[in-house]
């Protein structure tokens, strides 16, 4: 897609119906159909992100591999995290963010374990010679179509991933961000409009939305800006590996204005905005991309 011209965004990219494509979570993105846009052709920088040094956490497929892209594309040195299942596809970002020059640095585990977070932190620190944007973007979504099938296991899955993992992460960054840092939490609209078979999830995405606003407040004498992202539905490995029931999968989107999901890519200047010095004035914010239904 050339990005010096305009498009109507409803026919920019692939409309449902979509094949069925259930696969095992965590699900990869080389394996979906239609494949995603994560910006590897689309994406144009224009060194908005020169010199700064980011840490991504499910920056190998998704909404973190277009923002890792992105970040890379800016000039920045990238260090990704993803579970070691996904190697196939955390390599194509590792090659990706090397072809444009940057120090590139993966990192898999698993963020649910309290020491392996910090962990990371100290290792991408170590790799990329020191650290000023923190994404926290990997998340876990199971559908259950009733309360009563989400077990103690399932429940405790969710939030290790999405909310235990963000706090020991940002924790084990926070002695290293300085003036000028800036931390994107990814949220969902789900936070502000839940559906019925994502209970726990969305749980975890409106707390996030919460933790972003409390830390923004509790930071900014620091100069480090903390802010959230808020998407709608967006072609990713997590919709078909779980995350949807696969007749959900079918018709991705359909119900937005604009009758289709998001490319992961239709994030990436949102997340550039937010690391970058451009947006310095914002702190605390949600910024929404939903496809045409005005959340949050
Ligand atoms: P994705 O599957 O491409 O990315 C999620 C990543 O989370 C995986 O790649 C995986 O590396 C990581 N992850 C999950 N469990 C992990 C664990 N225990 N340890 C380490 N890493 C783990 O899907 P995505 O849609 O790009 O998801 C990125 C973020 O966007 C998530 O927080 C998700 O909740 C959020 N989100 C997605 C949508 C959507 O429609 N796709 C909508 C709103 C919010
Ligand atoms: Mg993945």
């Amino acid at each position: 897609m050339e990005s010096d011209r305009f498009f109507d965004p409803t026919s920019q990219y692939p409309r449902p119906p979509f094949s069925a494509q259930p696969q095992e979570w965590p699900g990869l993105a080389n394996k979906m159909d239609p494949p995603p846009d994560h910006g590897e052709k689309s994406y144009r920088g224009s060194g908005r992100l020169t010199g700064r040094k980011a840490l991504i956490t499910g920056g190998d497929s998704g909404i973190g591999r277009a923002a890792a892209i992105a970040y890379a594309r800016e000039g920045a040195d990238v260090a990704i995290n993803y579970l070691q299942a996904e190697e196939s596809d955390a390599r194509e970002v590792i090659e990706l963010i090397e072809a444009e020059g940057r120090t590139a640095v993966a990192i898999p585990g698993d963020i649910r374990d309290e020491a392996f977070c910090r962990e990371l932190v100290d290792s991408a620190v170590d790799q990329l010679g020191g650290l000023d944007i923190l994404v926290n973007n990997a998340g876990r979504q199971q559908w259950k179509a009733s309360l009563l099938d989400i077990t103690t296991e399932d429940f405790d899955a969710t939030l290790k991933t999405n909310l235990y993992a963000m706090l020991w992460i940002t924790q084990a960054a926070m002695p290293y961000l300085s003036e000028g840092a800036s931390i994107i939490n990814t949220a969902s609209v789900v936070a502000y409009d839940p559906p019925e078979v994502l209970l726990d999830y969305s749980m975890t995405k409106a707390a996030i939305v919460n933790f972003t606003k409390s830390l923004a407040k509790q930071v900014v004498d620091q100069g480090i800006r903390v802010n959230a992202v808020a998407p709608g539905p967006f072609w990713t490995p997590l919709q078909p590996s779980g995350g949807q029931p696969q007749e959900h999968v079918k018709n991705f989107g359909e119900d937005r204005p604009m009758g289709r999901p998001g490319q992961p890519v239709e994030l990436a200047s949102v997340y550039v905005l937010l690391a970058s010095q451009e947006s310095s004035y914002s702190s605390g914010q949600v910024y929404g991309a939903t496809g045409g239904k005005g959340h949050p």
